[in-house]
């Protein structure tokens, strides 16, 4: 996503190719995480994309796609919001994007995950988009950790 409006170096941002007018700025904020490797792709072709990750691990996103991470929102817990940045310091040191459907994260294994997964799926009653959206994997990640969480008991994870 256009990082210019955080950055102190707004003109550097004119060669990220998100800066670009034909490239769609709600690619970035794609409606589920797991349409997010369009972005990525995008972040994979920018030469600020190293810059791109050092800048947002200096800043709070909790939004979009920035240097092809999608960024947990605000209420995504500690492990989730690790997870990103720790995949944020490997692009800020030269890695390449891991494409959204590539495996991301073992997040689900974490219990703190878990438990945020069955909070959201099973007492508040989110859809598995909306428990995904809110905790910044995809789908998959989301009910496998339930999966993990009920012990198999598929009733849970349906
Ligand atoms: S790495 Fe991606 S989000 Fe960052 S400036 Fe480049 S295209 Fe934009």
């Amino acid at each position: 996503m256009r990082l210019d409006s955080v950055s102190d170096h707004p003109d550097l941002w004119t060669a990220a190719v998100c800066a670009d007018p034909a490239i769609d700025p709600d690619l970035f904020f794609p409606d589920r995480w797991d349409d997010a490797r369009e972005a990525q792709i995008v972040c994979g072709d920018c030469p600020l994309l190293a810059q791109c990750a050092s800048r947002a691990l200096q800043t709070e996103v909790y939004a979009g796609v920035v240097a092809s991470v999608p960024m947990p929102p605000l209420y995504a817990g500690k492990r989730v919001r690790e997870a990103a940045r720790k995949e944020l310091r490997r692009i800020a040191a030269g890695g390449a994007p891991l494409l959204q459907d590539e495996p991301v994260s073992t997040v689900w294994r974490d219990p703190e995950f878990q438990i945020r997964v069955y909070e959201l799926r099973v007492e508040v009653g989110f859809s598995w988009p909306r428990v995904a959206e809110q905790l910044g994997v995809g789908t998959d990640t989301a009910r496998r950790a339930l999966h993990a969480y009920s012990g198999g008991r598929e009733g849970l994870v349906a």
